[in-house]
């Protein structure tokens, strides 16, 4: 493939991406988006290992390791289950951060093409930055993994001086990059990189370390985020426009996301980053679902008499969260919801922005489903709603739904807006327990006059109340 076929390929598979993008933010259009992504990604791969840059003789190694990672990535796709999914994300973050490593220091072990001047100093420069952007997303996406599976306690680990510890980390880092631009030759050169790329990993860990347990759906857009510059760094360490275009494409949706959750949380996205959230003592390690201290008295009710509820309703607004996606409950709450549609109910949904373990999470498990998308409100739009609403039905959800968000401002939530449920007539939670959400909060709505408690895995409820709603 001749290097002017490569560049038009390439222009295709950038268009393509740049129209994935558009096609994913919305889901009546995302599985066009994602599918555009796929072609997309198909001829920026085609073209790659056709083009001119690749040695004919290395082919079969290439090839070889796309059908491994291939293989990998099946096994992988089909093994994970729904609330594995954020983990599974982490973790891929973490490889192109790793990646973005690698390539960085064979990019400057390669003698293949001798540099002088401005260009060789832009290109120590691009390794440099390369290979911090690649370690820090490295090491944080892997602590983010830790902490989204719960094999690290999700409560911030706060260093003493740790603001000055990380200032400390950034000045070495400058001034062992300056020692590497001046280096005589590539060994010389070799102990600042190794010196700042241990730092960098250092940073990574103790970076998001540092972040509490919920925020951490910011910590997981920003290594999104992360993950994209890092490849546009590999990009520009391997003169590949595309990989620069698409790296730069993915950190900058990654940083207008992070934004976005920040002001879901209404979190300050500095605070963010410097850490500390969800440190007060009322937050026990989160993800651990480990219960809160009893705050009152909570009603419980059966699946018999939510179904009442229910059947007396002209209006109710579900509310989902984490716990329907561990119980793969919405193929349930769908036909529930048809049920109740036909007994002309008005139905709805109401999604927060952070509801479930990642982004999009509710939107993806109600589209499975085929719940329709004109039912399915953001936050914003319904939250008005509920003084209006008979019954609001929370499946499995729990911070996104805690009035001490509002009512305590001594809470570790305080400030963070939630679906204001309690408005409703009637609201109704569904779980297992009185344990907290991933906060690691206490919800003084189980307490309210006005909630009632539904004990029990969602799907197993849900199924009951489906059969006592058609008796
Ligand atoms: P929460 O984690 O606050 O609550 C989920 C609740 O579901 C738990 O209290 C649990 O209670 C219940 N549950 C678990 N399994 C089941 C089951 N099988 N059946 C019924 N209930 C079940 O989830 P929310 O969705 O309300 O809030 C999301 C939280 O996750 C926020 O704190 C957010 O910051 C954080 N987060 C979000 C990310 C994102 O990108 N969206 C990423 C990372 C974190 P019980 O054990 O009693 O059943």
């Amino acid at each position: 493939m001749s290097s002017s076929l490569v560049t038009v390929a390439y222009i295709g598979a950038i268009i393509l991406f740049i129209l994935s993008l558009g096609g994913l933010s919305n889901p009546e259009t995302s599985r066009r988006g994602n599918l555009y992504g796929i072609i997309g990604m198909a001829i920026a791969v085609l073209a790659t290992i056709l083009g001119p840059r690749v040695v004919q003789a290395g082919l079969p190694w290439i090839i070889g390791a796309m059908v491994v990672g291939a293989a990998i990535g099946f096994y992988a796709a089909r093994v994970v289950k729904m609330t594995q999914m954020p983990e599974l994300v982490a973790l891929m973050h973490s490889l192109v951060g790793l990646a973005a490593v690698l390539v960085g220091f064979a990019s400057y072990i390669d003698t293949s093409t001798v540099l002088s001047g401005a260009e060789k100093i832009i290109h120590e420069v691009e390794v440099y930055v390369g290979i911090l952007i690649g370690a820090v997303t490295f090491s944080g996406s892997l602590i983010a993994f830790g902490k989204l599976s719960g094999k690290i306690g999700g409560k911030p680990l706060m260093l003493p001086a740790r603001h000055w510890l990380n200032l400390g980390i950034l000045l070495v880092v400058i001034w062992y990059g300056r020692e590497f631009i001046h280096a005589a030759d590539t060994q010389a050169g070799m102990l600042p990189l190794l010196v700042m790329t241990v730092l960098a990993l250092l940073f990574g860990i103790h970076m998001v370390m540092a972040i509490g347990g919920a925020d951490m759906p910011v910590v997981v857009s920003m290594l999104n985020s992360y993950s994209g510059w890092a490849a546009a760094a590999t990009g520009f360490m391997l003169s590949n426009d595309l990989l620069i275009v698409v790296g730069a494409l993915v950190g900058s949706s990654g940083a207008i996301l992070s934004y976005i959750m920040c002001n879901a949380m209404n979190r300050n996205f500095i605070s963010v980053i410097a850490g500390g959230f969800g440190s007060g003592s009322g937050a026990p390690a989160a993800a651990s679902g480990a219960s809160a201290e009893p705050a009152g008295e909570v009603v419980p009710v059966s699946a018999q008499e939510t179904a009442e509820l229910l059947k007396e309703a002209k209006s109710v607004i579900i509310v989902p969260g984490y716990g329907m996606a561990v119980a793969q409950a919405q193929h349930t709450v769908f036909e529930i919801t048809r049920h109740l549609r036909e007994q002309g109910v008005k139905v709805r949904f109401g999604i927060h922005p952070v509801a479930g373990r990642m982004p999009g999470h509710m939107n993806v498990l109600l589209a499975e489903a085929k719940v329709p998308y004109d039912i399915v409100l953001e936050m914003e739009e319904i939250n008005e709603d509920f003084g209006d609403t008979d019954v609001a039905m929370v499946i499995g959800a729990n911070d996104i739904v805690n009035p001490a968000a509002q009512e305590d401002p001594a809470s570790p939530i305080a400030g963070m807006p939630v679906l204001e449920v309690w408005h409703a007539k009637t609201s109704i939670v569904m779980k297992r327990s009185m344990a907290s959400g991933y906060a690691g909060v206490d919800n003084p709505l189980f307490y309210k006059e006005n909630n009632r408690m539904l004990f029990g895995d969602a799907k197993k409820m849900l199924d009951e109340v489906l059969v006592a709603l058609k008796s």
